[in-house]
Order: structure tokens, then sequence, then C-alpha cells
């Protein structure tokens, strides 16, 4: 395992085909998944932490975001990972950046107006990272599933070279989907919020018995989730252009965000095939790595 902290020493130390894992660390099964992904498919797996100032819509959420560089090298490495490409702020933004990415359209709905500057942000920074890296293939959750769809389009609108490959949603034993801040969940609030994988499970089944309404689907989460939690929105979308559906009839997701407390959670389920059986993700059998030793 090799850390690195400029763009030029990590192209240096990559050889053959290059797999490329962004996160912005303090790491957990859903991003261990990506690198296993990456390594089946690579000669070197490099993965990025950078928390992007960039991508914050708000100023406490940066600030609160957790790190710990030590623990996540730990385990990107027994993940697989063969490079930890962990750049300061001075080798991401050295001046002053004047250049944005915008993709216009795929961040108008869902999470783009509840998180003003947020996909621009996201834009930009893997703009550069493949840039800089140049990487064969990119590997990304299909949990932020809006962003995946906005980086593929990103890379075919300019011409970037590499694949962009989304892999499965990482879940705990339980249903709720692996996210660093769920670490800020108090244990009733981590209650409360199982109800939104319930949810999406139930429409899932839904699905698979025919329901093709998106209004059924959004329907089936809201009535699991009651009042228990503040809902911002459950949306059916399509997975190339996140435009709002009202059937299911392409390739689409059933997407969420709401606030678990201070704590804001998305998850959604992806409809694939023909037959929109749902891609649930994957679920832990133990208990997640982001808990360490302590209790939950
Ligand atoms: P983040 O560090 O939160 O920016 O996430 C880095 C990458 O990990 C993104 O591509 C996310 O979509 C992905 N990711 C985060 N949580 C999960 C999860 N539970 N399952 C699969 N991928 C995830």
């Amino acid at each position: 395992m090799r850390i690195t902290k400029s763009f030029a020493e990590t192209r240096a130390a990559s050889l053959g085909t290059v797999g490329l894992v962004p996160t912005m660390g303090f790491l957990h099964e859903g991003h261990l998944s990506l690198i296993t992904a990456a390594r089946q498919a690579s000669d070197t797996v490099v993965m990025s932490m950078f928390v992007n100032p960039l991508q914050f819509d708000r100023d406490d959420d940066l600030v609160r975001y957790p790190r710990d560089l030590e623990r996540d090298v730990e385990l990107a490495t027994a993940a697989g990972a063969d490079i930890v490409f962990a750049p300061e702020l001075e080798e991401m933004y050295p001046q002053e950046q004047f250049t944005r990415v915008i993709v216009n359209q795929l961040s108008d709905e869902l999470e783009g107006p509840n998180r003003p500057g947020h996909f621009e942000g996201v834009a930009t920074v893997v703009a550069k990272l493949l840039a800089g890296i140049q990487p064969d293939r990119s590997f990304f959750g299909r949990k932020d599933a809006q962003q995946l769809a906005i980086v593929r389009r990103m890379a075919t609108d300019l011409s970037m070279p590499g694949e962009i490959v989304g892999v499965p949603i990482v879940r705990e034993a339980d249903g709720l989907a692996l996210s660093s801040r769920n670490v800020f969940l108090s244990a009733e609030e981590r209650a409360a919020a199982l109800a939104l994988s319930r949810g999406l499970m139930r429409a899932a089944d839904l699905a698979g018995g025919g329901e093709r309404e998106g209004s059924a689907l959004s329907a089936a989460v809201h009535n699991e989730v009651g009042d228990s939690l503040e809902v911002e929105y459950v949306t059916l979308a399509g997975q190339d252009l996140v435009q709002p559906l009202e059937t299911l009839d392409r390739p689409a997701f059933l997407a969420l965000a709401a606030w678990a407390g201070e704590t804001r959670l998305i998850d959604n389920i992806h409809f694939d095939s023909d037959e929109f059986v749902a891609d649930r993700g994957t679920r832990l059998t133990e208990r997640s790595v982001l808990y360490g030793t302590g209790e939950i």
C-alpha cells in the first residue's frame, strides 16, 4: 500500500490498467465493495480520499464530516487497494477554481433543488480526478444514483476516456443503507431510519407483483415511514436522465431523502431489466466496520 499526495506521484505509481474509487473517506463496506469491484477489473486500484469543500452546500455538514485517514488506510489495504490518494486542499485546488462542470438537466430534480451547487462540486472534482489520475475504469455506488447518472453523462459529453461502473448498494443486516453519516444517528434515530429501507423493499415487492405507477411505489414508502422521519422526497426517476416518471416503463430508480434528527439520509432501489426486477442491494451479515468495536 502506498499513500500518495499528488496526481503526478499517483500516475507514476499506477501500473497496467487502473481502477479508481473516488471517496470522501471514513470508509464502510459500501466503499470496500467498490474496491472489490475495482480489484477484479484492474491491475492497480487507486482509492482517492478527499472531503471536497466544493460539493458541500452546508458549512456545518463540511465541518462535522467524519475523518480518520489512518483507519481508512488500514481498511482500504485489507480490501485490496494498492494506492490511497489523499491530497491536501492545495493539490486539488492550488488556485481559485474558476472552472466548473455543470451537467444540465440531470441536476434539476431529486437532490438538485435540495442541495444547491452540490452536483456542480461533485462533477468538477470527479472531472479533476479523472484528468489527474487517468483511470481505465472508475467505480461509483448506486447509493448515489443521481451522482452516478451525472458522472456518466459528464464523461460521455466531455469525451472522457475510461468506463464508469455502477456498483450495488451495501446495506447493514437490518436494511439501513451504509453511509459515513450513519455514525451520527442516535439509537432512536437509527431505529426510525429503518422505515426507509423497509418502505423501499415494500415498493420492490409491489413492482415485482406488477405495479407500475410511480405514485403507488412512492406511497408504499410514505406509508411505511409515516411521520417518524421528515421526508424530503420519494420519487421514481429514469436512470439516465433522472427525470421523474409517472410510470415504471424504462430503467429507473425509486429514490428518497429524509431527515433523522440532524442527519440527512438518502436511499434508493434500482429497477433494471425489462421485467423491472429490483436491485435491492446487498446486506452485511455482520456488524459494520463503521461502528468500530464500541456499542451502536
Ligand atoms: P462518499 O465517500 O460518501 O462520497 O462515497 C464514495 C463512493 O461510495 C460513492 O460512489 C458512493 O456512491 C459510494 N457509496 C457510499 N455508500 C455506499 C453504499 N452503502 N453502497 C455502495 N456504495 C456506496
